[in-house]
């Protein structure tokens, strides 16, 4: 068998250097020496860091400040930072059994994932087969492989505003970009469907790639309807367009709020791309592990990017396997361990949402709706209600900061200026102290007219 030719291409041989050229070189050495940096990598910017950055610089201990007001962060979307939220112990049991296992889990991974995960996760969301399924580096991860498999340069990704921040940084990075839509906080933070048709007038249904929505919702902290999903899948099966079901925090929602998962209200009609990970629903977001499950409609239309989606997974090579073992103990839905430590995140959840909504609603100048799921919400602040010190929701989160120490994300970091965003997983102690502190803040700068 003769090997296949290697096409080489022609080095011509160095020509003797013009001085003038060596002069350059000569010059050029005593510049700085500046590898330029990928256009790719300029073009991938979180949006989210020039906004926070600023105000986390500001950021003293109590006794830096001399008040002894330790800081409150009611800012940071991880549960596990104060401690009250501990791991699924199911999830920590797993892992180590998996470590004892033959092979201790040490081995490479096919790209998709190990099968037995890929099966659990297929039956976790009703899926056709463990197939359909890929496992990849957190729901970030899994949210970069659908992006990726379906946006080109210059094509458009329908997202939510306020939304989280990651779907424009992914869509941007490839040269593609977002276009928003809103969500109607005077209508449980709904999809604007009148905007999102407008959009379509305007940006035509070739260049629009798909439609991304997220339920629940970070940062909004609100559970669609049944009703309102299907008006959404109604809505995309009209304009021929996939949507990219963004549910990664799955069925944390409250008692009166149950979860429909997109695909199951699409039912075929729509195909549905479900990006979820084990991050929120099971308190383990540095394990990395999340996933992309296709749910194609009758006709297959997401054969070619499911196809290409798997071709990506081949460069990362998925998640961790040790971590890839968990997942078939993690969503067994007949282990009544598990139940019953997801009905008590659930009760948790709720009650500290209440809490915190419910102290919140007594500050002058702030505006509540009430959370229905995930771990936040987000208030409008009466700017015009607040002295001349507060102009502004970034002025709000800035001056909180400096006066009680206390950290709220602006809404402009989220696309929506004149809110701001509370995390309700601390435990009850810190946000009765933050809720505190919030409402004398609120009570010395507002003016009533
Ligand atoms: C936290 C979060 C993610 C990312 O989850 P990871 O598994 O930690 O990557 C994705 N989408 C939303 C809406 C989130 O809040």
């Amino acid at each position: 068998m003769t090997s296949s030719p290697v096409s080489v291409v022609p080095v011509e041989a160095p020509k003797e250097e013009p001085l003038e050229l060596s002069l350059l070189a000569e010059v050029e050495k005593n510049q700085p020496w500046i590898c330029p940096a990928s256009a790719k990598s300029i073009r991938t910017v979180n949006p989210i860091r020039a906004i926070v950055d600023p105000i986390v610089a500001n950021m003293k201990t109590g006794e830096e400040r001399g008040d002894g007001k330790d800081l409150i962060s009611l800012a940071l979307g991880d549960p596990t930072v104060a401690g009250n939220l501990p791991p699924c112990p199911v999830a920590l049991t797993a892992v180590e059994t998996a470590l004892q296992s033959q092979g201790h889990a040490a081995g490479y991974v096919n790209a998709c994932g190990v099968p037995a995960a890929r099966e659990a996760i297929a039956r976790f969301h009703n899926a056709k087969s463990a197939d359909a399924v890929v496992i990849a580096n957190g729901c970030s991860g899994a949210l970069e492989l659908a992006l990726t498999a379906l946006l080109d340069p210059g094509t458009v990704l329908l997202v939510p505003s306020p939304g989280f921040p990651l779907y424009q940084v992914i869509a941007e990075s490839h040269g593609a970009s977002v276009v928003h839509y809103r969500l109607l906080p005077d209508q449980n933070w709904e999809c604007d469907l009148r905007h999102m048709e407008e959009l379509l007038g305007l940006y035509g249904p070739h260049r629009v790639r798909g439609i991304l929505v997220n339920n629940p919702c970070n940062p909004t902290g609100a559970v669609f309807s049944r009703a309102h999903l299907e008006q959404l899948v109604a809505f995309a099966e009209r304009h021929r367009l996939p949507i990219v079901a963004d549910e990664v925090y799955g069925d944390l929602t409250f008692q009166e709020h149950p979860f429909h998962p997109m695909a199951c209200v699409a039912s075929g009609k729509v195909p549905v791309i479900t990006a979820s990970g084990l991050a929120k629903q099971f308190l383990v977001p540095g394990w990395r592990v999340g996933w992309i499950v296709f749910h194609d409609n009758v006709q297959g239309s997401l054969r070619e990017v499911e196809a290409g989606a798997k071709r990506l997974a081949q460069v990362v090579l998925g998640a961790s396997h040790l971590v890839q073992m968990v997942v078939p103990k993690i969503l067994d839905s007949n282990n009544q361990e598990l139940r019953q430590w997801k009905a008590d995140l659930k009760l948790t959840l709720e009650e500290q949402a209440k809490f915190l909504s419910l102290k919140l609603k007594d500050c002058p100048g702030l505006e509540v709706k009430e959370p229905q799921g995930a771990m936040y919400f987000i208030l409008r602040i009466h700017v015009s209600k607040f002295g001349p010190a507060i102009q502004s929701d970034l002025d709000f989160s800035s001056l909180l900061l400096q006066e009680e120490n206390v950290f709220v994300l602006p809404g402009i970091a989220f696309g929506v200026p004149g809110f701001f965003r509370v995390v309700f997983c601390g435990p009850a102690t810190v946000l009765e102290q933050a809720t505190k502190r919030i409402q004398c803040f609120c009570e010395r700068h507002f003016q009533a007219s």
